[in-house]
């Protein structure tokens, strides 16, 4: 009897929802800018799937069965595309996404398709290492390529649910207004930093830096996917020697040794930056990650 009502009660609940509920975009998201981005503009329509989190290298994931079931499902799938997801993302799309998140489908969204890109190579080999030949495809930490997603997502997100196409269009301007006024706030904040040089791990800074105006002096990997060495180190410490460097900038995901050696000889300081959305305690969305990003770099 107990059994019944519980079941009665459940179909209840069921009928109570509008159908709405149901129809929720399912959106798959290789990473977490690209996920916080989706439920900006999405928000109670959507259901967002984060396909990796802060501390993970996206360069270096698999196509685990967790993703495939995820994709499975999907309707709209957002990545930084150049390549960057390239060991795992076609794997998962060829198993498991439906027809309509393949490349260049109404549900297929990569970020690099849609900004200016820069670092783009004219000819590539291997022995340049795991370059991504399209380009830099770490194109989140430029604000302004923000915005331009914002807005592909909120017409993709239109085509794909037709019924909430205003709701995602308003929530698109509202998103733009806001942001464009903290890119403001941002941008007079930075501009001592203007002129000032950093060393990097990995080149995943490359759109921060240039919206900054800030140089890259160097790169503690020997080439991008390899991992830093003793005579490589040895090699940077040389190269800056007399240079005027801020701070040696290392992502969540990435090795502190190297940078590590490198600021003992030199004094300059490690800043761990949270390169996206969950990379530190104060990162909780994208607002708050540029803030902290920000803060970082100019207090240092
Ligand atoms: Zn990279």
């Amino acid at each position: 009897m107990k059994k019944l009502s519980l079941i009665l009660l459940g179909l209840g609940v069921l009928f109570a929802f509008p159908t709405s509920v149901f129809a929720k975009v399912k959106i798959f998201a290789c990473a977490p800018e690209w996920g916080a981005l989706a439920q900006e503009i999405g928000g109670e329509n959507v259901d967002v799937y984060t396909a990796s989190n802060a501390n993970q290298d996206i360069h270096h994931m698999r196509a685990k069965p967790s993703l495939l079931a995820a994709m499975r499902k999907a309707d709209l799938v957002i990545c930084s595309g150049a390549s960057l997801e390239i060991g795992w993302l076609p794997i998962l799309l060829n198993k498991a996404g439906s027809a309509s998140v393949q490349d260049g489908a109404v549900g297929s969204i990569m970020a690099a398709d849609y900004v200016p890109l820069l670092e783009v190579m004219e000819t590539v080999d291997r022995s340049m290492g795991h370059v991504h030949p399209e380009g830099n495809p770490h194109v989140h930490l430029d604000p302004h390529n923000i915005v331009l997603l914002s807005k592909v997502l909120a017409d993709r997100l239109s085509e794909i649910d037709a019924d909430h196409s205003v709701m995602y269009k308003s929530r698109q301007n509202y998103f733009a207004t806001q942001w464009q006024e903290a890119i403001t706030q941002w941008e007079s904040q930075a501009r001592g930093l203007k002129g000032s040089s950093v060393v990097v791990y990995h080149k995943s800074w490359t759109y921060l830096l240039n919206w900054l105006g800030i140089e890259t002096v160097a790169s503690l990997e020997p080439k991008p996917g390899i991992p830093p060495n003793a005579a490589h180190l040895a090699s940077v410490l040389e190269s800056i020697e007399g240079k005027n460097v801020k701070a040696i900038l290392v992502a969540p995901f990435e090795s502190e040794k190297g940078a590590k050696w490198l600021s003992e000889k030199s004094n300059i300081p490690i800043m761990k930056l949270p390169f996206t959305v969950g990379g530190n305690s104060q990162s909780t969305d994208l607002k708050t990650m540029f803030d902290n990003t920000l803060k970082q770099l100019t207090n240092n």
